[in-house]
């Protein structure tokens, strides 16, 4: 684009809408973000975001990312409590598929997680975007963006009080539950292809307080499996509670109150962990929540679109959320927005849908393989996926005792080092070679459980 415009428009203040609005900022005069919520003047809950009392994972890249769009904003989370998640091999337990890796080794030093609540990240970025002299966050609901059909534009949005608003660009930042692809139909456009992933994930969410001492990690996650379709994960964040998120995939049923997630606890957690819980206080009620499908809706596939209008955040796509990847990819879509601003002469819509198709699609992908394959969901399924998962379940199960193959993961899985989760030609020989070394050794021993020290003396 290059230079300056009048006005934007962001529909929604959530993370994807306050990422845009502070990018949009360096490029327009004005931004005015509109939110239907009363947003709070502290780090809390509210019910258009009912995600926020769920576990929510910050990926290092996302806090790297973020840093990028705000800076000072790590250091300014760690003064106010936020855990960073020290390079110590107790700090986490990690499980993927039935695999636990994580804690056979020290990580390489630049590999700094940090674990803010959903609540405390998304407050901070809104101080930040509040405090921008040519931004303005007002409490308003969006009926609908306005459409010029003579110029197949869209120039501003309606709002609920009956006032308009004028923009030269409106971005759609209004989470899963957008009205874009109706919108684009109204006025004659096709409606985007969408992928679907129907995962039937249900989530219980309990906050904790523990005794000091009981647990050293402040990340404790076990994933489902082919085997065991319910999860748990538990943070420890900033204001000295854990927050303990089990769920079930495939529509499995996890635990209804606190009694029974202790017990899960018991069966796919290291045993101090159970022990730990039930020495806690349950504070709050239950949170319940359903996350039927994963989504992403293909604007970057339609050949036709009105100008001046930007969908946004998870209203392009909304990854399956036990894998802990939306925020940091809304923060990657941020950064796209920019490029593309900073371009001479580039249609910015085009260009960000475009750049945003290119970073989801890895992830996507390789989210579409677990879940399919080992999750439970539905959907269409090409026939590569069921041997590229078994591939991968070899890989997480060498990685368990082989501290290369575990950083590997833990880094992309983090989405550190790329967004493909690609194991070069090296790796897999490594893989297959460590899995023939555990084998020969599990039959010398009996079939006893090998331990990575084992693994060590084998070699
Ligand atoms: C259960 C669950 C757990 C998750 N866990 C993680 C995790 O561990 N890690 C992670 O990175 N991500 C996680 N996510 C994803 C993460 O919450 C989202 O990626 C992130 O919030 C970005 O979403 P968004 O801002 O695009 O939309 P949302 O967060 O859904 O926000 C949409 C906003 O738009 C506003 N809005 C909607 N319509 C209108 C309107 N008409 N007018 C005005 N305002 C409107 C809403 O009030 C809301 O504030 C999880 C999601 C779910 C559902």
């Amino acid at each position: 684009m290059g230079g300056t415009a009048e006005h934007a428009v962001v529909i929604g203040a959530s993370i994807g809408g306050l990422c845009a609005a502070r990018v949009l900022s360096d490029f327009y005069d004005r931004v005015t973000l509109c939110e239907r919520d009363a947003l709070p003047d502290r780090p809390a809950n509210r019910p258009a975001v009912p995600q926020g009392r769920h576990v929510h994972l910050l990926m290092a890249r996302g806090a790297q990312e973020f840093e990028t769009h705000f800076p000072g904003l790590l250091d300014a989370m760690v003064a106010d409590g936020v855990p960073i998640l020290e390079n110590r091999p107790d700090c986490i337990h990690f499980g993927a598929a039935g695999h636990v890796l994580g804690t056979a080794h020290r990580l390489q030093d630049e590999f700094t997680a940090y674990v803010p609540s959903r609540p405390q990240l998304e407050w901070q970025i809104r101080k930040r975007v509040s405090a921008l002299d040519n931004v303005e966050i007002i409490h308003a609901t969006v009926t609908q963006p306005r459409f010029d059909r003579a110029s197949e534009q869209v120039t501003g949005v309606h709002l609920e009080s009956g006032s308009v608003l004028d923009a030269d660009l409106v971005v759609d930042a209004t989470g899963r539950g957008t009205r874009l692809p109706a919108w684009l139909q109204q006025w004659g456009y096709e409606r985007p292809r969408e992928d679907v992933v129907f995962v039937g994930i249900s989530y219980t969410s309990q906050r904790v307080r523990v005794p000091d001492g009981l647990l050293r990690e402040k990340v404790i996650v076990a994933g489902a499996s082919s085997t065991q379709p319910l999860g748990l994960g538990m943070l420890f964040y900033e204001d000295g509670i854990w927050n303990i998120t089990t769920f079930g995939v495939g529509k499995a049923k996890p635990p209804q109150d606190y009694a029974q997630m202790c017990a899960l606890a018991d069966e796919i957690l290291p045993p101090h962990v159970g022990a730990a819980l039930r020495h806690g206080t349950p504070l709050d009620d239950v949170a319940h929540h359903k996350y039927p499908a994963s989504r992403w809706r293909r604007y970057d596939k339609l050949d036709r679109l009105p100008a001046g209008i930007l969908p946004f955040g998870d209203a392009v796509v909304s990854f399956n959320p036990t894998f802990g990847q939306g925020m940091s990819m809304t923060s990657l879509q941020a950064g796209h927005l920019r490029r593309a601003l900073e371009t001479p002469g580039a249609d910015v819509v085009r260009e960000t849908i475009r750049a945003t198709a290119k970073t989801t699609f890895p992830v996507w992908t390789m989210n579409a393989i677990g879940d399919l394959t080992m999750h439970r969901a539905t959907g269409p399924a090409p026939w590569w996926y069921q041997p590229v998962g078994a591939l991968f379940d070899q890989f997480l199960g060498a990685a368990e005792t082989d501290p290369v193959l575990a950083e590997w993961f833990l880094r992309r899985f983090s989405l550190l080092d790329s967004l493909y989760m690609v194991p070069s030609a090296r790796l897999v020989a490594r893989t297959i070679r460590h899995n023939m070394t555990l084998w020969l050794a599990q039959k010398r021993a009996g079939k006893r459980p090998v331990t990575f020290e084992a693994m060590r003396e084998t070699r």
